[in-house]
């Protein structure tokens, strides 16, 4: 049985006093298998699974896609209910912020940087959205996935640099057989851009291993028909990249969407 949960009360009470191990995956629905990979894996895990469904006004600039951004209740619930989930938090925005936060978390120089430079005050919503989500559900563990790479590079940090003590797993990227990842905003996609988005995942496979210069000049050469946001090498946590493990990440926009991936590369 999935309960649906709309409320801080029925939250708490389905909460109850707290025995076992709780695991919560945050999504704004529009519910794909990259999303049930993340409910899979910590249903094989935790005791009590809770998936959330709240798209954060807070995360969206004034000229993004709060509006348009995907809403399939019916069929979230029917991949949540075959997914073992136990309960399904689905708050509206009122439940979550009776009040315009005043206080946001801060995401720190990391946040500044890549999709934190192309929207203002994203990571700051999100991780302000997050911090609430994890008090609320109670939850020891928390699944997300490396699609949102910087995301979950911030979750991390957050949880270490205020002592919250959630253990917080990271699920690679599910894709599409040709490559694409599985994103929410796909389905906005004509077939003629779905197949300009495929270079992203061209770029970001072109060269696993090689030097710096060489794997961004092969990703580069994919991403010539592509409205390039940004194509960045890191670290592995987004520092400078040095020999070693690494990661690639690109945003661009193909018709009126905006699209990110990332994916590890070996750096000699
Ligand atoms: P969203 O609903 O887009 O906010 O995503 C909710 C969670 O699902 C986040 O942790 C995402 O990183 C994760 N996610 C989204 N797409 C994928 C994918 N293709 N593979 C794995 N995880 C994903």
């Amino acid at each position: 049985m999935t309960a649906v949960i709309r409320t801080r009360g029925e939250l708490a009470s389905f909460l109850g006093p707290l025995s076992g191990e709780t695991g919560v995956v945050m999504t704004m629905g529009a519910l794909h298998s990259g999303h049930a990979s993340l409910l899979r894996l910590a249903r094989s895990r935790v005791d009590r699974l809770i998936a959330t469904i709240f798209v954060n006004p807070l995360q969206f600039g004034p000229t993004e896609d709060l509006d348009r951004y995907p809403r399939t209740l019916d069929a979230d619930l029917e991949i949540c209910r075959a997914e073992g989930v136990d309960a399904v938090f689905t708050p509206t925005v009122d439940v979550i912020y009776p009040v315009t936060p005043s206080v946001r978390i801060d995401p720190g120089p990391t946040g500044a940087i890549l999709d934190g430079a192309s929207r203002p005050g994203h990571f700051a919503g999100m991780l302000t959205v997050v911090h609430k989500l994890l008090r609320l559900t109670s939850a020891d563990v928390a699944y997300f996935g490396e699609k949102d790479y910087q995301q979950l590079t911030l979750i991390r940090q957050m949880v270490r640099d205020l002592d919250m003590g959630t253990e917080i797993v990271g699920v690679p990227t599910v894709r599409e057989p040709d490559g694409l990842a599985l994103s929410s905003r796909n389905r906005f996609l004509s077939p003629a851009e779905r197949e300009r988005a495929l270079a992203l995942s061209r770029a970001l496979h072109a060269c696993p291993a090689g030097t710096a210069e060489e794997i961004l000049a092969a990703a580069g050469n994919e991403l010539k028909g592509v409205d390039l946001d940004y194509l960045a090498l890191t670290d592995p946590l987004l520092g400078p990249v040095v020999p070693g493990p690494a990661r690639l990440l690109v945003a661009a926009r193909v018709g009126t969407t905006r699209l990110i991936d990332n994916a590890p590369v070996e750096v000699h």
